[in-house]
């Protein structure tokens, strides 16, 4: 870590993000990402114009199915507001779960909620517990900061499964960069080939039940199936306090506290682990978002993030420990296991950076989706 840290002049991204740099002005280039973002995604009236067009585009292609979209859900306000606004606007989607065993019980009874009042049929993906437990413990044990993105990679798996199977061409995911930001690839560096190949030198093998979208399975996907992946709150002016109030009105949706924290392993993963061994606060994420959306001061952001992220718990720690079958002494291994990156494992991380022109070539002719590039290549 470096022994000054220095802070973007706009948002409160800083130092320890290793890949960060400054321009003259001293903005760094995530606040540039979210000002392009901005225009791939304008707000005001344009962005009820291109929400409306979208939705008329995914109508047409699920004219005559069940179903014209997928939406995931996990029981938070985002896909949950996602789900609500997509049947507001005359969507017919079919929700679609992945339960990985860590969901809390106001997540399962918010989903169950949101579906039954909304009128919209549930599918959901239990994982096989003991497979994933495997999973997870391989990344504790990898010390790498992606410690969540087994459960991200099954749950673009299966709803990418589920959109194939119902013959549905639109997936709609409850993402804003306006509220959770442009997530630096050093803190979360998401794909298949990484996930297998961490598994395989902690568990012995790469197999696994656990979905996990490879290359090519994403190319079938999305070349031959042209299935689609749509942020959908970045078409919103999105609130996510003002989201909430709505949909307890509307839905009965309950809060469950902390950002992500609908998961118990989130709540683990982000009020302890980020923070206590890898030093990521991440607050700084939707923080940053806040500030360059106009939603919250810099200064406010500053004057909060003083302040310790998370109050110690060790109830979650033990709790999770316990239940991923590990012991006290386990933990203190994981704890004490110096920090690792993700290009520290085999990836599809150097054939990116070879092929950068071609890809960069590909998102400006609009054939790269926007999400993948500003991921991985930026
Ligand atoms: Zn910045």
């Amino acid at each position: 870590m470096p022994s000054e840290l220095r802070i973007c002049s706009r948002c409160v991204y800083d130092t320890t993000i290793p890949e960060i740099v400054f321009d003259d002005e001293g903005v760094c280039q995530f606040c540039r990402i979210h000002d392009e973002m901005e225009k791939q995604y304008p707000s005001g009236p344009e962005a009820a114009r291109r929400l409306a067009a979208l939705v008329s585009s995914i109508k047409a292609r699920g004219r005559g199915k069940d179903y014209d979209c997928v939406v995931g859900v996990s029981g938070g306000v985002d896909s949950t507001y996602t789900l609500y606004q997509a049947v507001r606007l005359g969507l017919k989607p079919l929700a679609v779960h992945c339960d990985n065993g860590w969901n809390s019980e106001i997540a399962v009874h918010n989903i169950e909620n949101a579906t039954n009042r909304l009128g919209v049929d549930l599918y959901t993906h239990v994982l096989d517990w003991e497979d994933f437990k495997k999973l997870q413990i391989s990344f504790l044990k990898a010390s790498v900061s992606d410690a969540e993105i087994p459960t991200d990679m099954a749950i673009h798996a299966v709803l990418h499964r589920a959109a194939a199977a119902e013959g549905v061409r639109d997936i709609l995911i409850g993402h804003s960069f306006r509220t959770e930001g442009i997530v630096p690839k050093s803190w979360t560096y998401f794909e298949g080939t990484y996930i297998k190949s961490v598994h395989k030198r902690f568990s012995g093998s790469a197999k696994t039940s656990v979905p996990v979208l490879s290359l090519p399975a994403l190319f079938y996907y999305m070349a031959l199936r042209r299935i689609q992946v749509s942020p959908f709150l970045n078409y919103f002016d999105y609130d996510k306090k003002a989201a909430g109030e709505e949909l307890a009105r509307e839905v009965g949706w309950e809060d469950y506290g902390g950002h992500h924290h609908e998961s118990l392993y989130t709540k683990f993963f982000q009020s302890f682990l980020l923070p206590k061994k890898f030093g990521i606060d991440k607050r700084k994420l939707s923080f940053s978002a806040r500030i360059r959306s106009g939603r919250m001061t810099r200064e406010e952001a500053l004057r909060i993030l003083r302040d310790e992220p998370y109050p110690l718990n060790m109830d979650i720690v033990e709790y999770t420990m316990e239940k991923l079958d590990l012991t006290m002494a386990d933990f203190d291994a994981i704890m004490a296991t110096p920090v690792r990156s993700f290009q520290d494992y085999p990836t599809l991380y150097p054939y990116m950076r070879a092929l950068r022109g071609p890809i960069h070539l590909g998102f400006k002719l609009g054939i790269v989706p926007k999400i993948l590039y500003y991921k991985y290549i930026y």
